[in-house]
């Protein structure tokens, strides 16, 4: 972890974008609530195959007409460089100076036409050939490994590619093993990678949410918090507290072993985020 301690530390927050004027109202109460806690930028998802395109951009366009910093994610799967091309300029044009670069997944039905990117190491290539330094990069890392890596040497070298092509610093998914997380660090020290790598984490308040998401990204439950949060039940407040004492010590350890920072997943809500900000004296 000692490469890592040197980083200066970056909280943020991660959005989706908003599917209904509902959603749009609740997303504004959420960012007036976050926006005191000065993270250091708000991120927001994108749709593989551009199917969000419009809500990402508007949805960054409001935070940073707000004057707060936006970074969009932008996924590279079953696209065109010529439509990567125009989202950057649109984005050059907003004002924003940080992006997320991923590979995505194509959801079922949505059909692979193809497309120019296969990686998102690929995506990193391009935005660095097409923008120089105009932008700086995000990337995904995964401390329990990509479900899709044939071996955990495979990904880490994979990590490193993202790195080489031009990554500033990464975020990662989200887990509950702390020690996996010091370990995928240690491991990407030993390779030479001293990028900052950002924990994801996903504070827990409903379990059969979280199972849903697990499943489908590989972040492991433990089987003891697994265990605890179905002996719950229906008792969601004991889900919530249990969760949220849970997620709290994970980021508490995190942070004393000198994780250069957090990258919370809100699911458009702040109060989970705000609880867990507070216990830790942020
Ligand atoms: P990559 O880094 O390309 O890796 C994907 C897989 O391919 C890995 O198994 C890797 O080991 C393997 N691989 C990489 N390069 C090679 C190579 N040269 N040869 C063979 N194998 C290779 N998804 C969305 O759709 N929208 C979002 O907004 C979004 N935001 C995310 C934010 C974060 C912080 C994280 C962690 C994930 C996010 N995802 C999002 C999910 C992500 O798109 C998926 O996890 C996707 O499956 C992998 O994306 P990646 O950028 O990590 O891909």
């Amino acid at each position: 972890m000692e490469s890592q301690r040197k980083h200066a530390r970056s909280f943020s927050f991660e959005f989706f974008p908003p599917r209904d004027e509902a959603g749009r109202t609740k997303l504004r109460e959420t960012v007036a609530q976050l926006r005191q806690l000065r993270p250091r930028f708000f991120s927001c998802t994108f749709g593989a195959g551009g199917s969000t395109r419009e809500g990402t951009y508007d949805t960054v366009k409001e935070l940073q007409d707000q004057g707060l910093k936006a970074a969009p994610h932008l996924t590279c799967i079953g696209t065109s460089r010529e439509f990567i091309r125009e989202l950057l300029q649109a984005y050059a044009a907003l004002g924003i100076d940080r992006l997320v670069a991923l590979r995505g997944d194509l959801p079922s039905g949505l059909p692979n036409t193809g497309g120019d990117f296969r990686y998102a190491t690929e995506l990193v290539e391009f935005v660095r050939s097409e923008t120089g330094d105009r932008f700086a990069i995000e990337v995904a890392a995964y401390p329990e490994f990509h479900p899709e890596a044939a071996s955990a040497e495979d990904d880490l070298e994979h990590f490193a590619s993202k790195v080489r092509a031009g990554a500033d610093s990464a975020l990662t998914q989200y887990f509950y093993n702390a020690d996996a997380y010091f370990r995928f660090v240690d491991e990407c020290e030993s390779r030479g990678i001293d990028i900052p790598i950002v924990p994801g984490i996903m504070p827990i308040t409903n379990y059969k949410q979280l199972a849903r998401f697990s499943d489908r990204c590989g972040a492991e439950i433990p089987r003891w918090i697994r265990k605890r949060l179905e002996s719950y039940g229906d008792d969601l407040e004991s889900v919530r507290a249990f969760g949220l004492d849970v997620t709290t010590e994970l980021c508490d350890r995190l942070l004393r072993a000198g994780a250069p920072g957090l990258h919370f997943y809100t699911l458009n809500r702040a109060g989970p985020s705000c609880i867990v900000w507070e216990r830790l004296g942020l």
